[in-house]
């Protein structure tokens, strides 16, 4: 179990929580207000990248202190947990609004809209979170040929959810404001600012998953597909025996190789229950 799960889960699943979803947190004045002004600072988050790229060729006793002190900070407003789409289909279950947004960091990057982003709520119209979400500047919610923000069903989402892993997205839940949590992103380390600086500059503001995956040599037939679909670099060929094997101290638990696995080779276990891997977050 991460941290979270211990502080925010009772020792369960943080993120399977549904009061970590509520309004309730969300009256919280300073929350709102922090999710507010989130989606405004696009300058400021790109002069946040430059730093961090700079940071990157400081000493590692400089490196080493900055990612405590950003860690440590981005624990309390804005940390994420990559979640394994049996997860993501429980946290439909209990939610009662699902709206799809433009994704902040695509618009960051890109300079554009790319909607890999959803809101969720407890209340059927979307609560406290749809307001704020409604109004937020046209300019990162609206593209040429979009209207604010798409209602879903748990049904339409979670078909959304199983295209995008064919596209190799990882999915991740993220807090505003720890333990409130507002959505699902669906991540790569090209695009996504804490993919980026949680795998590229080792500045961890995201969990690796509450699993690991683990390849039956049985059933791999060596097609190296899955690897293609891997963004960790966890998945090796071995051309002695025919088969992948996954490294288990780079893997993250995403489960996204599975879905492209024909032979259903790959499966997920608790991290827990893995010695090496118990205490890799
Ligand atoms: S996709 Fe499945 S069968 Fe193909 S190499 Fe990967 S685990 Fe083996
Ligand atoms: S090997 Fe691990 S990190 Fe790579 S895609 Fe599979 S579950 Fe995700």
């Amino acid at each position: 179990m991460c941290e979270f799960c211990l502080k925010h889960g009772e020792g369960k699943k943080w993120y399977l929580q549904a009061n970590n979803y509520s309004d309730d947190l969300l009256s919280d004045i300073r929350r709102r207000e922090y999710i507010e002004t989130f989606f405004t600072k696009t300058e400021e988050v790109k002069r946040h990248i430059q730093r961090l790229d700079q940071l990157a060729k400081a000493p590692a006793i400089i490196r080493t202190v900055a990612r405590r002190i950003i860690t440590g900070r981005m624990k309390k407003d804005h940390f994420g947990q990559v979640v394994p789409i049996e997860d993501i289909e429980r946290i439909f279950g209990f939610v009662n609004s699902i709206v799809r947004v433009a994704c902040f960091c695509r618009y960051v990057t890109l300079g554009t809209e790319k909607r890999y982003c959803y809101g969720l709520s407890l209340s059927p119209d979307g609560g406290g979170l749809g307001q704020i979400i409604r109004g937020l500047d046209n300019s990162f919610l609206t593209g040429p040929d979009t209207s604010g923000f798409e209602s879903l069903t748990k049904e339409q989402a979670i078909a959304d959810f199983r295209s995008h892993e064919k596209e190799g997205l990882c999915h991740t839940v993220w807090t505003f404001r720890t333990p409130f949590i507002a959505g699902i992103c669906n991540c790569d380390q090209v695009d996504c600012l804490a993919m980026r600086c949680t795998v590229k500059h080792q500045i961890p503001i995201m969990f690796r998953a509450e699993y690991i995956a683990a390849v039956d040599p049985d059933l791999c037939n060596g097609c190296r597909q899955c690897m293609r679909l891997c963004q960790f670099g966890a998945i090796s060929y071995s051309a002695a025996n025919g088969k992948v094997v996954i490294d288990q101290a780079r893997c993250y638990g995403c489960g996204i190789c599975r879905s492209v696995c024909q032979k259903d080779a790959i499966r997920l276990e608790e991290r827990r229950t893995v010695p090496a891997a118990a205490g890799l977050w």
